[in-house]
């Protein structure tokens, strides 16, 4: 049995956002030693290379330098050799994401992904961390917030740590700053949240808030299979993102989505910060443990293809706001407004009709995190609509059984089959489990709306639950979807250019051009700077207004920019698609007691 790989990482220079790790390695390999870095991380599927932050790097043995050859972009090999090998190195860390490693003078931050280098054959060993305290009087207020499994440390966490694997050791990213955590106990296990970055956050209604929220997931499952939690908050200016792992998250978000004191409804901001809270501890269960089978012990040197993410990240995406609902945190017409949101997502995208949300996941690693100019007309997103096949299958499952069974149900069946005794879910498990539990054949929802294009027929689904539905084109271009008190009026559609823009010196830059639009017809591209409408400049704030104004039945020039060159082409305005939607909640007299008693159901707590 030999010792433990050890890992000692220091805080080496935050001006040069370098950290300094040693590797020390007992009884390498005699064959040569190999030592290899993710490619990737756990939970965001895109191959991002985190061996390139590699600065430096040397190997020493008994005081002897040592040679180490290179033999791909992530792995070295040692010579053979007996005893006891130092391996050194230096990682640049300036990403602010949650993905990867972060050190300046204000916070340090990493994933072990980015920063614990492998060590081929030993996965399966003792993996112990020494996390050293700076130097530095001036980062003396520092202290160490991770879930990591301590041995020896201090009264900051600065120490020792260990785990039983790697897959372990790269599973709890460590927050290091002058933050003041927050506890709170959630079904009875105790809690934090650590913010770091300037703030004026209302501890106690945040943490009220997880609380209800943590609990209304736990009650969901039936039980909440950790001994304790640690939300990690990176306030920013504009922040957002998220990054679940088994017993923590690292979460990234405005300054001005945090609660302020005095506050009384969830402003929107806020809102959308609890719904990634809610968002990744959901995931705690839904991913982390229930498991892909191809991602469980996943290789992260290369892309490892799943269909599933449509119910690893649909399924969180919808009960994340479900959840706010049930909680209490907002109200019914609140969760209907982000359901709205949702919908008007996906009807914007014409890519529904071309890629299916399980084609959508298997390609995540090249499409969905690989964005261009024309992702709306080329690919759906198995978070929105995911969440929407999830809502179906609500209601399928509800059908089916007079009510008895819902995705609560499946949910909390695959927690008991796959997640606890840690079995990795195959690709047609979900699909399979829906039938069981329906107790008659699903497989046509299935082969419609997840292997399928067809378009979801949300007005049954929702008004199965009671909630009215309106498609109509979008009122301004901040709407992004509603709620209403009571059925909204009928909008009439104008004429739009079929394109989104961003601003550049005052004048408008197209970003995408959507398939069928007005733009596309007249050839316009990505890329092209409006310039004149009908022979008058057109600056980007006058863009919508102008065109919406135009008569139907004839075209106008339009002078662009393409690159350096002018083009001028002829526009035909067109009315502008029904991809907005309004939803509210019928009135009592117009729903039948199953309408009445489903809707009751579906937003009660667990
Ligand atoms: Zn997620």
């Amino acid at each position: 049995m030999s010792a433990p790989l050890q890992y000692r990482i220091v805080v080496l220079n935050p001006a040069a956002h370098r950290y300094e790790v040693t590797l020390r390695i007992d009884d390498p390999d005699p064959a040569g030693q190999r030592i290899t870095l993710p490619a990737w991380i756990p939970g965001s599927y895109m191959i991002r290379d985190f061996a390139r932050n590699i600065v430096t790097i040397k190997a020493e043995s008994m005081g002897r330098p040592i040679a180490l050859d290179k033999c791909d972009k992530q792995t070295w090999q040692l010579p053979p050799l007996q005893g006891t090998v130092d391996i050194r190195y230096q990682v640049y860390a300036w990403d602010l994401s949650v993905r990867s490693a972060y050190l300046d003078q204000t916070r340090a931050y990493f994933n072990g992904s980015s920063v614990f280098l492998r060590v081929i054959g030993r996965e399966s060993e003792q993996h112990q961390v020494d996390i050293a305290a700076p130097q530095d009087d001036e980062l003396m207020n520092w202290r160490v917030a991770t879930t990591l499994p301590a041995t020896v440390v201090d009264a900051r966490g600065f120490g020792q740590y260990q785990v039983p694997s790697y897959d372990a050791l790269i599973d709890y990213p460590v927050e290091i700053s002058d933050h003041s955590p927050m506890q709170f106990t959630a079904a009875g296990i105790p809690h934090q949240m650590v913010i770091s970055g300037r703030h004026r956050c209302d501890a106690e209604r945040l943490t009220a808030d997880l609380t209800r929220i943590c609990e209304q997931h736990a009650r969901m499952y039936g039980e909440l299979p950790v001994d304790r939690y640690l939300f990690m908050t990176m306030a920013t200016g504009d922040g957002y993102g998220g990054l679940e792992h088994r017993d923590s998250t690292s979460l990234m978000c405005a300054r001005d989505d945090l609660p302020r004191p005095g506050m009384k409804a969830p402003e929107e901001g806020y809102r959308r910060f609890l719904g990634l809270c809610s968002h990744e501890y959901f995931h705690l269960w839904n991913v982390k443990r229930i498991r892909p089978e191809r991602l469980k012990q996943a290789d992260l040197s290369v892309e490892i293809h799943t269909q599933l993410l449509w119910a690893f990240e649909g399924f969180t995406s919808y009960y994340d706001e479900l959840a706010l609902v049930r909680a209490g945190c907002i109200d019914s017409l609140s969760f209907l407004e982000l359901l709205a949101q949702t919908i008007t997502k996906v009807l914007r995208s014409t890519g529904r009709h071309k890629q299916t949300v399980a084609e959508s996941s298997f390609d995540a690693w090249t499409k969905f995190y690989k964005q261009d100019e024309n992702a709306p007309n080329a690919i759906v997103s198995y978070y929105t609509k995911g969440a929407l096949v999830a809502l179906g299958l609500d209601m399928q499952l509800r059908d089916a059984t007079d009510d008895r069974v819902t995705l609560d149900d499946l949910m909390r069946e695959l927690w008991q089959r796959y997640g606890k005794p840690d079995i990795g879910v195959p690709e047609d498990g979900i699909e399979r489990l829906a039938s069981e539990l329906a107790g008659t054949d699903l497989s046509d929802f299935f082969a419609r709306y997840v292997h399928g294009t067809d378009e979801l027929p949300l007005d049954d689904w929702l008004a199965s639950v009671g909630v009215g539905i309106q498609r109509r084109p979008a009122g301004d271009a901040i709407d992004q979807g509603k709620s209403s008190k009571t059925p909204p009026e009928a909008v009439e559609a104008k004429p739009v250019l079929g394109a989104r823009w961003m601003v550049e010196n005052g004048f408008a830059r197209l970003s995408h051009v959507l398939d069928g639009g007005a733009a596309q017809a007249a050839g316009l591209s990505a890329g092209d700077r409006l310039i004149a409408l009908d022979g008058i400049q057109l600056p980007a704030d006058k863009v919508a207004q102008r065109i919406a104004q135009l008569p139907s039945g004839r075209t106008f020039s339009l002078h662009v920019f393409r690159r350096d060159e002018l083009l001028a082409v002829e526009l035909a305005p067109q009315p502008a698609p029904a991809d907005t939607v309004t939803l509210w909640l019928l009135a009592d007299d117009q729903l039948d007691s199953r309408q009445q008693a489903r809707r009751s159901a579906w937003l009660a707590s667990a």
